[in-house]
């Protein structure tokens, strides 16, 4: 009956010209195999309704006891993560970039991590998703920009050569339509120059609405900000949108990097971005590089910057100046 349902609800309608389409999740449950009233029923397929949408949408999911206590589950996560953000659990990590052309430290990715009192420390792989969800990332993303702006800043006043900090974003941020204002702010409080940071979005969330990402990143633009397309080669890869899209860096994805060497097709896929990158302008980021071969492999291929455990794993903003030290020494 759900199939039928959907597939209905999955017929074109039109509307003034336009072709629309609908589509629908579905959260069932049974009265009385698992609810026993009324209200359960209801909230037990209001549950099984989320999970669907947690699936990507567009299905239907019967309820199911683990579903409740996952539930339960994600209900205290969100909670933890609300105090987390008010008790200050939350910390930037920074990975250094190395510019292969002067072979030096020249920017750092601010990473965050949540030190949880009792689970202990939590990659951002696990909550930011649920920060997405929960309207947390807000909040979250705003400590982060602070923090990395501060951070490089300090750095510059510590007597370091300065460097570039980028800081992820999530289309969410972007949403909110605050976002140019936030950073403006941010940049005035904190002092940093606007060419000092880097803002990197996902090439999956680029897609999420294209005309408003694009005014926005126009915006930051003009602020002085760098662009970056993270995770470049795992969504759409889009060609139209890389010329669409002001930005000034493509980062291309740790999958293609693991699988670098002589002849493999991950090599001719890093050659082609790097070639079709380079024809737009656009400056190329390696991620994900631990070995000595991808990292000559990138050299050759005249990659600009590169970014992996070979080089740093992310690390607290001391041990980062250390790093930035030991280069002048050199
Ligand atoms: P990302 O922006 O693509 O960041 C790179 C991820 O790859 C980081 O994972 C980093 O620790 C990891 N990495 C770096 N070098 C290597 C390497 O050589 N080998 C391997 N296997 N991994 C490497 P991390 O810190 O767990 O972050 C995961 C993702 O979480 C990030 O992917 C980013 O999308 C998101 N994220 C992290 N911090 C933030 C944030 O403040 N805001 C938002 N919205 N997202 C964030
Ligand atoms: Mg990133
Ligand atoms: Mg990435």
């Amino acid at each position: 009956m759900a199939t039928r349902l959907s597939n209905k609800l999955r017929l074109p309608v039109t509307v003034e010209g336009h072709e629309l389409v609908v589509s629908a999740s579905m959260g069932i449950s049974l009265l009385p195999d698992s609810a026993r009233d009324i209200s359960a029923l209801v909230s037990q397929s209001n549950m099984a309704m989320q999970h669907a949408k947690h699936l990507g949408g567009n299905n239907f999911q019967f309820y199911t006891d683990s579903l409740q206590a996952s539930t339960l589950e994600r209900l205290q996560l969100e909670n933890q993560l609300r105090k987390a953000v008010e008790e200050k659990q939350l910390k930037v990590f920074y990975q250094p970039k190395l510019c292969l052309a002067t072979g030096k430290l020249n920017a750092a990715e601010a990473l965050v991590r949540w030190d949880h009192p009792t689970m202990g420390r939590v990659p951002p792989g696990d909550f930011i998703g649920l920060a997405e969800e929960t309207g947390l990332i807000g909040p979250i993303g705003e400590f982060v920009l602070r923090q990395a702006c501060w951070q490089a800043c300090e750095w510059q006043r510590q007597g370091l050569e300065p460097i570039r900090v980028s800081v992820n974003l999530s289309v969410h941020q972007l949403r909110q339509g605050k976002l140019v204002s936030l950073v403006r702010q941010v940049l005035e409080e904190t002092g940093l120059a606007p060419h000092y940071l880097e803002l990197e979005l996902t090439e999956s969330q680029l897609l999420d609405s294209v005309e408003h990402i694009i005014a926005t990143f126009q915006q930051l633009r003009d602020l002085g900000v760098k662009l970056a397309i993270d995770d470049f080669g795992t969504g759409y890869s889009s060609l139209s949108y890389l010329k669409r899209i002001p930005v000034d860096y493509v980062k291309i994805d740790q999958a293609f990097i693991r699988g670098l060497g002589e002849g493999t097709e991950d090599a001719a896929i890093t050659r082609a971005i790097i070639a079709m990158a380079h024809g737009l302008s656009l400056k190329v980021v390696a991620e994900g590089v631990e070995r000595c071969e991808q990292l000559e492999f990138l050299k050759h291929e005249q990659c600009d910057e590169v970014q992996g455990y070979l080089i740093s794993r992310p690390v607290e903003a001391d041990r980062l100046v250390a790093l930035l030290r030991e280069q002048c020494m050199e």
